[in-house]
């Protein structure tokens, strides 16, 4: 029998209660994430990209269990993580699965040293000595590129790309599996950006970690992902090997996030038109019937407006491509 893969989602669904007056009554619900399912491999990336309101940090939030999903399957080394209670994901999961955020700084807490930050998953999940400890924390800081020396210092003393590093450090001192990253690299200049990226790159090459990468920025994603899923109003619009998607993209959603990036040429020539998507994203509390993008679609027909498209296959296409259209484009970039 073959092994399960590192993380298979099923049918992962958040929804979060709107409550209204003095007693809280519940009046509808905020349908973030609706019917998400992928898989992901060991050493492996996920990019996830979408505007923002698009459920990818409710999803990541979900993967990584600090908001509990209200249905579906999270397999995780094949076990299904999705309501387990806390007392078994802290003793089998929480060490394998970690999580940086966008702004490091807020994620640090600004009145610890570095040593203290770094050391602290070693002293809830480890039993180590204080110089095993030490130790562990001096070989990550020196993989990440920060200098042992300054294992004194607090988060003010350092650059925004320097506490990027402190959060993947933090990460790693516990030897994960799956690291999920949710806009780890939007905070900082485009230079910086590189460098974690590239970082990140080094890292997973050498550990065999897992990534799942959220952005808006689809340039960045494409840097690092090997697959990408395109989320819409918390529903999977369209996923593709990245090469693909960015090459022959058939997801009207995914033509309008693309021609958004700004494309360098070396002749004159001019890139797609930019397409600009009329009105704003649907209210998560009532989504659109049918497909919830066509009151945004270019393309939108009767059909459309009816009937929800499915998250199928091209026909005669690899499987790895996917997406929710009835009426997928031809057209590439
Ligand atoms: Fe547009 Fe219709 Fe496709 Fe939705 S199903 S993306 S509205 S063409």
């Amino acid at each position: 029998m073959s092994a399960p893969r590192l993380l298979e989602v099923s049918g992962l669904t958040k929804s979060f209660p709107v409550k209204t007056g003095l007693l809280q009554r519940t009046k509808g619900q905020v349908h973030a994430v609706t019917d998400v399912s992928f898989g992901l491999e060991r050493g492996r990336t996920i990019g996830i990209v979408g505007e923002s309101g698009s459920g990818k940090s409710t999803l990541a939030k979900c993967i990584v269990r600090l908001y509990p999903p209200t249905a579906g399957r999270i397999s995780f080394r094949g076990e299904d993580i999705a309501f387990m209670t806390e007392r078994r994901l802290r003793a089998d999961v929480r060490a394998r699965v970690q999580m940086i955020f966008q702004d490091p700084y807020s994620s640090l807490n600004p009145r610890h040293t570095l040593l203290s930050i770094v050391d602290e998953p070693l002293r809830v999940h480890h039993r180590l000595s204080a110089v095993e400890r030490g130790y562990r924390v001096d070989t990550v800081l020196e993989r990440v590129g920060l200098d042992p020396a300054f294992r004194r210092r607090r988060p003010h003393e350092f650059s925004g790309g320097q506490r990027q590093r402190i959060a993947i450090a933090r990460a790693l001192v516990l030897n994960p599996d799956l690291l999920v990253a949710d806009e780890p690299v939007s905070a900082l200049d485009v230079s910086i950006q590189a460098q974690i990226v590239t970082l990140m790159q080094d890292l997973q090459e050498e550990l065999g970690l897992a990534y799942i990468f959220i952005s808006h920025d689809l340039s960045v994603v494409r840097a690092i992902a090997d697959t990408v899923i395109v989320l819409y109003l918390g529903r999977i619009m369209e996923v593709a090997p990245a090469d693909r998607l960015f090459a022959c993209f058939a997801h009207p959603y995914t033509e309008a996030l693309l021609s958004a990036v700004p494309v360098v040429r070396t002749d004159d020539t001019k890139g797609p038109p930019r397409i600009i998507l009329s009105g704003d994203q649907p209210d998560a509390t009532d989504p659109p019937a049918g497909c919830v993008f066509h009151t945004r679609c270019p393309y939108a027909r009767d059909r459309c407006r009816n009937e929800v498209p499915a998250v199928r296959s091209l026909p005669d296409q690899d499987e790895g491509h996917r997406l929710a259209c009835h009426f997928p484009l031809t057209g590439q970039s």
